[in-house]
């Protein structure tokens, strides 16, 4: 019961007038590599909804996130400037931006904050503490709210000090709406899921992906598979894939899995054709079958006959989870398969579930009336695969009220 003894931060009878609330989000969003701007503020737009409760209830907010990988120490490349000036053109908000994480600096800020500022903390993991779930670094967090909440979403699956020790020191600990949004939709995807059931996988983390695969299989109808991932089945199956992104390391878990998908009378399918180029960088490429692929090409996405299967499929569905493009479609010459599936799950009248950064960037790149008609698209990519394996996410656990 993921969401048992969970307090969410909408409660009605909370008072949070004038009080201290640490929000920890995950802004952890791409930014431009020579300007440092945003350059996808999605995350930051997901978390607005619990923001804009707290902030109208009169709180002083704390927020509180990391950003890239500065390993624990300062570093400009990743401070949260940007992250602030995005925030802050969204909400129209003036957001306070204290010098250091912790200590005196950031008490000064947040005690003179008016009922309905902002505070934005920089970036969680300059502090070496952060990551290592210290409990020192914790409680110097803890000295800077009243109260705590966890809307970070894409950093639930991550036992680090913002997200565990720190509200296991908290009396007050809520669930944001996003979060509560995200384990709500993966749940009814893994639960009780409306048949027929269909799950589509793709993309390149092939090893990461295949606990998900297994617990799917006893719950879904159809399972396709495609890019990369396709790649490394076919070829567990014994196709020549040529120069194609195969992953040799995990053949052998590839053949168990397709055993056990017949075991389990669960339809799985394939590519039949791919779409193949000497290079990831070629403008273009052509549609071949799977046993015809040249010499030195790879495939790079998934053609149209496998196309229409796996829209064929989602055509039937009442429920689809969709995780991992069809292709390297960073390229618009391998993007077809990964924008076609989009359409395809947007014109279908089935609950669709969407996780995975990079196939929601994908879904995303399909267009505002595409995404609109998707059922839910998550903010989280190792969260939501992690939760629908049926994992414990310490940023779930560590909200839970003793029993
Ligand atoms: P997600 O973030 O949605 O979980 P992954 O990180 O597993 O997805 O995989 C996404 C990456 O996989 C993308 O960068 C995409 O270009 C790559 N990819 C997908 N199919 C192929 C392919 N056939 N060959 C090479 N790369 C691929
Ligand atoms: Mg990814």
């Amino acid at each position: 019961m993921p969401l048992e003894r969970i307090r969410f931060i909408d409660e009605p009878e909370l008072d949070l007038e004038g009080q201290r609330v640490f929000v920890r989000v995950d802004f952890n969003v791409p930014l431009d590599k020579k300007s440092g701007a945003v350059v996808d503020d999605e995350r930051i737009r997901a978390a607005l909804p619990t923001l804009k409760h707290i902030a109208d209830a009169g709180a002083k907010l704390v927020l509180a996130s990391h950003l890239g990988r500065p390993k624990g120490k300062r570093n400009s490349a990743y401070d949260m400037e940007a992250v602030g000036t995005r925030l802050s053109e969204l909400t129209g908000w003036d957001v306070h931006m204290p010098e250091d994480l912790v200590g005196d600096g950031p008490l000064k800020v947040i005690s003179d904050l008016r009922p309905g500022r902002v505070c934005l903390l920089e970036n969680l993991r300059f502090d070496p503490g952060e990551e290592k779930n210290d409990p020192s670094f914790a409680k110097q967090l803890a000295a800077l709210c009243d109260y705590y909440v966890n809307d970070a979403f894409g950093a639930a699956h991550r036992a680090h000090a913002s997200v565990d020790a720190l509200p296991r020191l908290m009396r007050e600990r809520f669930m944001g709406l996003l979060m509560r949004s995200e384990v709500q939709a993966l749940e009814q995807i893994v639960k009780n899921p409306a048949k027929p059931f269909v799950a589509i996988l793709g993309g390149a983390k092939v090893a990461d992906k295949l606990g998900v695969i297994e617990r799917l299989l006893g719950k879904c109808t159809t399972l396709c598979i495609g890019g990369a991932m396709g790649n490394t089945l076919l070829a567990a199956q014994g196709a020549d894939l040529r120069a194609s992104r195969v992953e040799q390391g995990e053949l052998a878990r590839g053949r168990s899995l397709l055993a056990r998908a017949s075991e389990f009378g669960v339809e799985l399918l394939l590519p039949s054709d791919v779409v193949v180029a000497e290079s990831p960088e070629a403008s273009t490429g052509e549609a071949v079958s799977i046993s015809a692929i040249p010499a030195g090409q790879m495939a790079l996405d998934v053609g149209p006959a496998t196309l229409e299967a796996f829209a064929a499929r989602i055509e039937q569905a009442k429920t689809v989870f969709w995780n991992g493009p069809m292709g390297l479609f960073e390229n618009p010459a391998f993007a077809a398969g990964t924008l076609g599936l989009a359409r395809a799950l947007a014109n279908s009248a089935a609950y669709s579930v969407i996780g995975g950064g990079d196939s929601a960037a994908a879904v995303r790149r399909a267009g505002a009336e595409v995404v609109e008609k998707i059922g839910f698209i998550s903010t989280g990519g190792g969260a939501a695969l992690e939760l629908c394996e049926g994992r414990n996410l310490p940023g779930i656990e560590s909200l839970r009220m003793p029993g």
